[in-house]
């Protein structure tokens, strides 16, 4: 079952449970009913409005449309939006699909060898809540392009998915509807072509061929910053896609209003559809990202014991791209020197020794942290967990707190434990304190900066 598969069959799981209690309560739907003509079917496809049902046969599919309201309610209460269905016998849904043809590629005057990466679908993206937003509205433009956010923008820190996602919106529409011009580039080589165009008198070609296309990929786009001659004509193909209905996803690492060095009408241009951010993976989601990497790699996933999968997503979270390196290095080292074929913590261990930095941060506990922000503040350890509410002391236990929670994960009730039995309210609020400080003062990021160097963690 495809990642695809089960989040589509999750949520029609969900709906069924509730199309089963409306029509209850309703007096529509019985036991016997529903276990006889709904219980098969199955949930297609979804985008933002729309969801397409398949029901075994035509029997089912009648007394299922005969039901429709209660299964809308159903669906839009799970999703939380409006959404309308379509439902359909299996066989007249294998009559819908598309028959897959080989993918026609734009040639765009000058762009030649950029295109999409086939690796790269929603079949293996793993979504987490870090990422959850952006897959769906990934996949709402994939499977509706044009319709709903436009353009979409996807922003986020290196190494968290973007291009992948960036990519599987590609591929979904490449190989849903065959028709369909889908163009992938980075701003980089979106600039040389159209500095090569201008070059060889062709950017009115240029434009025509971008102008042509359906759906318009651009990964990185903050390197279009400073380059004022590409503003031009992005600018101008932008709107003449937008004004067609034709979809544009745009990446970057930062929101469009911090990116420096773009005209202001191109800002307010990408700002104008949806952005959405993408987050470091959560223990679970990194988890689940090493056992897709290890399947892609052929490895059965028995293979290697679940503490040594805890011990990497623990260590190498911060984003997607460390986590396949550290897998990467782990596979090599139990192929070249482990004795055994089953990978264990042991050899983890082994295979990550010396890399200072795993080693500090699993060495990392609340007393450490306590240490090292009564040093920075001339205070000693009893001051830091004491009652006492003098300001200074009193901000630099915030600190503290705020530290144990980032980098330990520590849930608030421990960590209140570990500052004289405080209240889990107390740390809360602690931590909103100096989160709210680390967004307003300068003087708040340049101490939790340091101490994160003297802690070890930056
Ligand atoms: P970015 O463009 O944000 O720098 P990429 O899309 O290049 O990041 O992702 C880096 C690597 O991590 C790629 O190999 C990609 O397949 C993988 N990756 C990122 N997020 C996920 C995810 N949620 N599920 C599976 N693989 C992922
Ligand atoms: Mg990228």
């Amino acid at each position: 079952m495809t990642v695809m598969d089960s989040y589509l069959s999750d949520i029609w799981k969900r709906t069924l449970k509730l199309i089963l209690e409306r029509g209850k309560q309703k007096e529509l739907l019985d036991d016997l009913i529903f276990n006889q003509f709904f219980s098969q079917s199955r949930l297609v496809d979804l985008n933002e409005s729309k969801a397409l049902i398949a029901a075994p046969g035509f029997l089912e599919c009648s007394i299922m449309l005969q039901n429709k309201n209660i299964v809308e309610e159903a669906i839009s209460e799970v999703q939380e939006r409006q959404i309308t269905c379509d439902i359909v016998t299996e066989d007249n849904l294998e009559k819908m699909r598309p028959v897959v043809k080989t993918r026609k590629t734009p040639s765009i005057t000058g762009l030649n060898t950029t295109n999409l990466i086939a690796d790269y679908t929603f079949d293996n993206f793993v979504v987490g809540s870090s990422n959850r937003e952006s897959h769906s509205a990934a996949l709402a433009c994939a499977y509706n392009p044009g319709q709903f956010f436009n353009p979409l923008f996807i922003f986020g820190n290196s190494g968290l998915g973007k291009t992948h996602l960036l990519n599987a919106i590609g591929n979904y529409v490449a190989e849903h509807s065959p028709d369909k011009k889908v163009y992938y580039t980075s701003s980089e080589d979106f600039v040389n072509a159209v500095v090569n165009s201008i070059k060889n008198g062709q950017i009115q070609e240029f434009k025509e061929e971008m102008n042509d296309l359906d759906v318009l990929l651009v990964d990185d786009i903050q390197f279009l910053a400073g380059k004022e001659k590409s503003h031009e004509t992005f600018f101008y193909i932008f709107n003449e896609l937008v004004n067609n209905k034709k979809q544009i996803c745009l990446t970057s690492d930062r929101q469009p209003s911090e990116i420096k060095g773009l005209e202001d009408r191109l800002i307010s241009r990408f700002s104008s559809g949806l952005s959405v951010g993408v987050d470091s993976p959560e223990f679970e989601t990194s988890v689940a990202i090493l056992k897709v990497k290890l399947e892609k790699q052929s490895v059965d996933p028995s293979m290697v014991d679940d503490d040594v999968l805890a011990y990497i997503a623990s260590n190498f979270s911060q984003d997607v791209r460390k986590l396949e390196g550290a897998l990467n290095r782990l596979l090599f080292y139990s192929i070249n020197f482990a004795s055994t074929n089953r990978i264990d913590l042991k050899t983890a261990v082994a295979a990550f020794k010396g890399q200072a930095q795993t080693i500090d941060k699993n060495d990392l506990t609340a007393s450490k942290i306590i240490r090292a922000v009564a040093d920075y503040y001339g205070l000693t350890r009893q001051q830091l967990i004491s009652k006492t509410r003098t300001k200074n002391i009193a901000t630099a236990r915030h600190m503290a707190m705020y530290l144990c929670r980032k980098h330990l994960d520590m849930p608030f009730v421990k960590i209140g434990d570990e500052f004289g039995k405080r209240d889990h309210s107390t740390v809360m609020s602690a931590c909103e304190k100096v989160e709210k400080g680390l967004k307003n003062s300068d003087t708040y990021r340049q101490a939790i900066s340091e101490l994160e160097k003297m802690i070890k963690v930056s």
